[in-house]
């Protein structure tokens, strides 16, 4: 979506003209009578900010309808209460850590079966499915490893099956990718990384395609509650007025950096779609829009988890941090960090290996991004051969 159209889908406040979005903070509202109100009851329900919110992050995704819940996690914990004991989900298999413990700790408990398979192979997902699937769940590209999916392909499976699919569009994020054109049901966002984008709130979205999807989410947020507030919607509104701006300047400096990085002695693999050598680029151009984020991972020579500590303890402008998709750099330790709940032994399988670092390149200059991660390899080093000396 263009950034004029992102950017005029935020309306103006048609009661007093002001260019911005009111905050309502209400819990509740007066009625004329009985259930005879302006269109507002009480504030988990609906909340005039929030519909704002609601309704540009549906047209952002050209879907039915959105919703704003807490966190990423509390908007797929909605998704997956349309399931139902005896069910299964057929997940990607890097999905996000909280994902994975969401599903395994809590949905496999209540009688929901899930399998995870390399979504990159269509075939693969063509094998695991059946007439109990009820959900296909994508994120592409996934964390950390950057791996890209065909949603259009896996959509005609889901299809054929009468299944759901879902995507987790937090890496790509609306800019660079609208999954519900490609096929997809519902599509997800943690709100926290590009769509607020300045770490400084956590949120949630659901986009649906159909209205009868749309009534079922609306349901399961008002009868669970996991409802953004008002002053968090205003700033991930505030956040969307700039989201193409930023997506556009992250992808471009994690570009630059992925290829700094591919020449970098110290580096084993890097992991970016936007290199011709990353295993699904030929996906990534198809269903990305020129664009591929600002989250590059790599792994060192050295594949210990000493030496990703070193590095990732050694930079300036990269701060060690989890999350991503902020104005500020980050980078992290998946293995220690965001991927910790997850099996040493699942982990490696999914391509997240000991001395795997994942940056979050920020809207800084990339010059100095790039000085940034030239001198910490080259500080690593200098305290490395004192050691031996
Ligand atoms: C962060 C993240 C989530 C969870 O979102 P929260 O806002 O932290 O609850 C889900 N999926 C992906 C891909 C994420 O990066």
């Amino acid at each position: 979506m263009s950034a004029t159209k992102i950017i005029h889908a935020i309306p103006s406040d048609p009661l007093t003209g002001a260019i911005s979005v009111p905050v309502y903070q209400t819990s509740t509202f007066i009625q004329e009578a009985p259930g005879v109100n302006k269109g507002f009851d009480y504030a988990r329900s609906n909340n005039p900010t929030r519909k704002v919110l609601e309704d540009v992050i549906a047209e952002l995704e050209g879907g039915h309808s959105g919703f704003a819940f807490a966190t990423g996690l509390a908007a797929i914990d909605s998704v997956l209460k349309l399931l139902s004991s005896g069910d299964e989900i057929i997940a990607v298999d890097d999905i996000y850590g909280g994902a994975y413990r969401l599903f395994t700790h809590v949905y496999e408990k209540l009688g929901i079966k899930i399998q995870y398979v390399d979504t990159t192979e269509v075939e693969n997902v063509g094998k695991a499915v059946s007439g109990k699937t009820k959900l296909i769940w994508l994120e592409s590209p996934t964390n950390p490893t950057l791996k890209v999916s065909d949603i259009r392909e896996i959509a005609s499976i889901a299809k054929s099956v009468g299944a759901y699919l879902v995507v987790d569009n937090t890496f790509a994020s609306p800019v660079g990718q609208n999954p519900i054109a490609l096929g997809a049901d519902l599509v997800i966002h943690s709100g926290t990384k590009y769509i607020g984008g300045h770490s400084d709130l956590v949120a949630g979205l659901v986009v649906t395609s159909t209205p009868e999807l749309s009534e079922k989410i609306k349901f399961i947020q008002n009868a669970s509650g996991g409802v953004l507030g008002p002053w968090d919607c205003f700033l991930t509104i505030r956040g969307i007025e700039t989201l193409s701006l930023r997506y556009k300047k992250q992808s471009d400096n994690a570009q630059k950096i992925a290829e700094f990085l591919r020449e970098h002695p110290e580096v084993d693999k890097v992991y970016y779609p936007g290199l011709e050598s990353h295993k699904n680029h030929h996906i990534a151009t198809k269903q990305q829009k020129g664009y591929y984020g600002g989250v590059v991972s790599f792994s060192l020579k050295d594949d210990t988890t000493s030496a990703a500590n070193n590095f990732v303890t050694a930079t300036n402008y990269f701060k060690l941090a989890e999350s991503l998709g902020g104005v500020k750099s980050l980078l992290c330790h998946p293995a220690q960090m965001t991927h910790a709940s997850i099996p040493r032994e699942k982990r490696l399988r999914a391509g997240v290996q000991d001395s795997l670092v994942r940056l979050s390149c920020g809207i800084e200059d990339v010059e100095d991004l790039l000085a940034d991660l030239a001198n910490a390899f080259e500080r690593v080093k200098t305290e490395k051969d004192l050691k031996l000396a």
